[in-house]
Parts: structure tokens; sequence; C-alpha cells
């Protein structure tokens, strides 16, 4: 793909203190996916997502692993969030952010370059978190220079990027129809109800009646 395109966003201050909010504390992590998540949205020339079809964002974050607050900068910058259902997490233990537009299929992975993330791991700020203190209790004066770093630094110290011309992905038409659980009486999509025996159930107690 070709890539064209002039000028990086900035990342105003703004912008970090509101998703900050949103992650709920400061770390260098969350900013550094706000700068790798408008940096591929610059690349592709498009907006923040304002509904399910237009982004999809792919995280390869996986659980319980330094660095997973990436996964909130990526959701505040680009609009692709947990309730719009545009983002999806494939749990790889990485640090890449793939972003597609739905229109086109042309999409952009941002990923940490190992050096940089090796360097960081080293600093105070990760020996603290590694010694078992929370985020939020970390001292400002440690964390405020990094995220400085994070959001102003040359991108090409810290990102490698690649591009595809063509990505795999396709854009589902939201579902608004519900049935009744036959058993709990509660609502449920119709997609994701069973039939049994001339009536709905809910997949909870569809096992329940199918195994008890
Ligand atoms: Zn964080
Ligand atoms: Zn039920």
């Amino acid at each position: 793909m070709s890539v064209q395109w002039e000028q990086e966003t900035k990342i105003t201050e703004e912008e970090v203190r509101a998703a900050q909010y949103f992650h709920g504390h400061k770390c260098p992590a969350m900013p550094q996916r706000l700068r790798a998540a408008h940096l591929a949205m610059d690349i592709l020339g498009v907006q923040r997502a304002r509904g399910g079809g237009e982004l999809k964002a792919i995280v390869e974050i996986g659980d319980h692993h330094f660095s997973g607050c990436f996964a909130d900068g990526v959701q505040f910058a680009t609009g692709c969030t947990f309730g719009k259902g545009n983002i999806e997490k494939e749990p790889l233990g990485k640090f890449a952010l793939t972003l597609i537009d739905l229109k086109t299929n042309k999409a952009v992975r941002v990923t940490a370059k190992y050096d940089r993330m090796k360097t960081c791991l080293e600093m105070p700020f990760f020996e603290k978190r590694k010694s078992g203190v929370p985020p939020f209790e970390l001292d400002p004066k440690d964390v405020e220079p990094l995220i400085e770093d994070v959001v102003t630094h040359d991108w090409h110290d810290m990102f490698d990027v690649c591009t595809f011309e063509n990505y795999p992905a396709a854009k589902a038409p939201d579902s608004f129809n519900a049935v009744q659980c036959a058993n709990c009486k509660e609502m449920v999509v119709t997609e994701y109800a069973k039939e049994l025996n001339g009536e709905f159930l809910c997949r909870t107690c569809f096992s329940a009646r199918v195994h008890r």
C-alpha cells in the first residue's frame, strides 16, 4: 500500500488527560498506544470510529502481563471499543495494533520496536511495577517524563509499521432480533439462542437442559 500521508497528528495534553481519566491511572503504555493508534489512522487517512462498521482494531496483547494498558489507548484514540464490537483481542502476548479500514480493507500494523520496549522495561517505572507497586501509587515524577517522551519522541524510533492492501475483514450488520428464553425468561439475541422442541433457550439454559 502506498503510504501517502504528510503530517502526524499531534497528541494533545487534553487527549492524554481524557484518556487517563478513562484508563484510570497515569502510565507510559496507554499514551504510547494513543500515539500508535493516531499513527495508524494518519497512515490510513481515516477518522476515529463513530460506529461499528468503519474501522476494526486488532490488539495482540494477552492477559495479565505488562503493558496491557496499550489496549485502552487504542480504544480511546480509534473509537474501536468493546461496546461497538470493533476491537478484537488476539492474545499473542505481543505489542502490535492492526487497524483496518472496513471501507477499503486497507490496514496498518504498528508494533513497538524491541529495543525501545527493552529499554523501557529497565526503567525505574517498570522496576517498581515489577516489585508490585500499582501504577497509581507511583511518583508522578517517575511517570510524567516517560509520558512526555512517548507522545513526542520521533515515532520511527518507537514503532515498526507495515501496511496491507487487502486485509481480510468484513463488517457484520447489527442484529435487532431477540427472543425470550423459555426457561429463564431473559432476553437473548436470536442468533445466540438455541431452538429445542420448538422453543428458544439461551445457551446457559440449553446446556443445563441437554446435559442434565
Ligand atoms: Zn496503564
Ligand atoms: Zn435462559
